[in-house]
């Protein structure tokens, strides 16, 4: 069974394993402009998509649906376990911050109006993901 460890590295370390922009949304909590679809390019029908700064599976195409937002949309993540949920409410809104469970990298927010069956949005930097297509 996966069991999840916690990795920490300081601020100085991420920057090392990181592009500029990747820390910038990744640890400072920025947000990329929408439609910039890292991996989206030639992206396979089937795989999963891992946090880009330790590689925890997070979310797999098939919990992938088109939102129209600019940003990567799921209803559901691969495991629950592997995201944690802080609540948000910086520039005054009310949100649900979506992180890495491992390394507790910034990864988007979750909202209510996703579609069935969990009705869940996640609406995640699709530069704070790295995409591995599934062999089979
Ligand atoms: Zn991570």
């Amino acid at each position: 069974m996966f069991v999840l460890q916690k990795i920490h590295k300081t601020e100085e370390e991420w920057k090392k394993v990181l592009t500029p922009e990747q820390y910038r949304v990744l640890r400072e909590r920025g947000t990329e402009a929408a439609f910039t679809c890292a991996v989206e390019e030639g992206v396979p029908k089937t795989g999963i998509y891992q946090c880009v700064a330790c590689g925890l599976p997070l979310f797999a195409t098939g919990n992938k649906f088109e939102s129209k937002t600019g940003w990567p949309s799921f209803f559901s993540p691969v495991h629950p376990d592997h995201l944690e949920y802080i609540h948000d409410t910086s520039f005054g809104i009310e949100r649900t911050e979506v992180r890495c469970a491992q390394c507790e990298s910034h990864l988007g927010h979750v909202f209510d109006d996703g579609p069935p069956p969990t009705g869940k949005r996640y609406c995640i930097n699709s530069i704070a993901l790295s995409f591995s297509s599934s062999s089979t």
